[in-house]
């Protein structure tokens, strides 16, 4: 039988998901719930962004009701927004909250009435007490072709500059070093009320807090010079940045509805280089998008060899129900996609060797996780390079000058 006042939050996909599952885990602690492995109730902070997120939700799903069938599951999250009337008739789901009104969960597990949704709430999670993700934009007014996370999680919104200060003091009290600015579109912060992510990586910028900050993905023709330059001169915005390319063939960019060309990518990480040659540039890219003849593909892949990047996150095309990519005639076969990605995974471990090699010997400023395994502990530099030592508990949520050799850089 459950145990009273217990619950577990299980979550799949994104940073995202991971703040907000931690924010509502604080919320339902705060009113004096417990996690528990016999839960009354569990939570299940959904994924939709491929076909395969889809089917762990229900698997995840089935496995818990079947683990504790007294058990009264809650779906969140961007599955739950996509299909909620599907998800209803699953065994053992007693609600659903999509990603507008999901933190009504709290509410709801504490049997309170449930309000309007806010449009939009903040939320941030803590990775092994050293490094925080601060939710500062959710939704988002693009639509790519090939994407429903736009229909999953609604409209763009965001925080506002003084609150994302508030909750960096909050962040800081708690003890993080490091803080990753998150959201679906961050560029995209601010424009409905009369500001801008310049202006919050400004403000941040002048507050000369005592943390280090990344900014996680931002898209390419939201990516100001501003901010870039903000960037170069910082002492707290660390040299590391992620944009997703997703095909370096304009034919393709054009029919995934992305809104900018192969040049403007090209031209922002050559900026990024120019001012900080150090700066870890990581970019995403999807393989076999409909319509990705050979050549196109090869097209893509020179264009990010010659690209001084550092990594990439490759992604294989899956149809998603209801885009207008899921429509397009010339689908690419299976084993090409497949043959597709491999080559790029080959690619971004290359320019990883590359981007490695070139800072052998340098000593740059790392910090150390609390994570041991075989005797050993890791931590990244300012430019994300993974690195590990002897494992020492003193050295736990520090930041310290470190030296990188051959012997202690980790390519995963
Ligand atoms: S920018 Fe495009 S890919 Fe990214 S969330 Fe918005 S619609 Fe999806």
């Amino acid at each position: 039988m459950p145990i009273k006042n217990t619950f577990s939050i299980h979550t799949l996909g994104c940073k995202l998901n991971f703040s907000e599952s931690s924010d509502i885990a604080r919320q339902l602690t705060a009113s004096g719930f417990t996690q528990n492995d016999s839960p009354a109730y569990i939570i299940i902070n959904s994924c939709a962004v491929t076909a395969t997120a889809e089917k762990k939700g229900r698997n995840l799903c089935a496995k818990l009701h079947r683990e504790h069938p007294d058990a009264q599951i809650i779906i969140i999250g961007c599955y739950a927004a996509l299909r909620a009337n599907d998800i209803a008739q699953w065994p053992g789901v007693v609600a659903t909250f999509g990603n507008e009104d999901k933190m009504n969960v709290v509410r709801f597990i504490r049997g309170e009435e449930l309000p309007d949704a806010p449009t939009f709430f903040s939320s941030h999670s803590t990775h092994d007490r050293t490094r925080s993700f601060l939710k500062i934009q959710d939704g988002c007014d693009y639509h790519c072709s090939y994407c429903t996370v736009w229909k999953a999680r609604g409209v763009s919104r965001s925080d506002s500059i003084a609150h994302v200060l508030d909750e960096i003091h909050e962040i800081m009290d708690e003890g993080a070093k490091e803080i990753n600015i998150t959201g679906v579109n961050i560029g995209d912060f601010g424009r409905k009320n009369g500001s801008s992510f310049t202006e919050l990586v400004n403000a941040i910028e002048h507050e000369n807090f005592p943390v280090r900050f990344r900014i996680s993905s931002i898209e390419p023709n939201l990516l100001t010079d501003e901010i870039i330059q903000i960037v170069a001169d910082s002492s707290c915005f660390m040299p590391h940045f992620h944009i997703p390319l997703q095909s370096g063939c304009n034919k393709i960019l054009e029919k995934m509805l992305r809104r900018y060309r192969r040049e403007l990518f090209a031209e922002k990480v050559r900026k990024i280089k120019e001012k900080i040659p150090e700066a870890c540039i990581a970019l995403d890219v999807i393989a076999g998008f409909p319509g990705e003849t050979g050549e196109d593909f090869n097209d893509t892949y020179q264009f990010i060899n010659s690209l001084p990047i550092s990594y990439l996150h490759v992604f294989t095309y899956s149809k998603r129900p209801g885009t207008p990519a899921a429509e397009m005639k010339e689908q690419v076969s299976p084993p090409e996609k497949k043959r597709r990605t491999l080559a790029l995974i080959d690619l971004s471990q290359k320019k990883k060797q590359a981007f490695y090699q070139q800072h052998l010997g340098e000593t740059r400023p790392t910090l150390w996780e609390a994570e041991s395994k075989e005797g050993l502990m890791f931590g990244f530099t300012d430019n994300y390079l993974k690195v590990k030592r002897l494992y020492d508990p003193s050295l736990v949520n520090t930041i310290t000058p470190f030296t990188i050799t051959d012997e202690n850089i980790v390519i995963d």
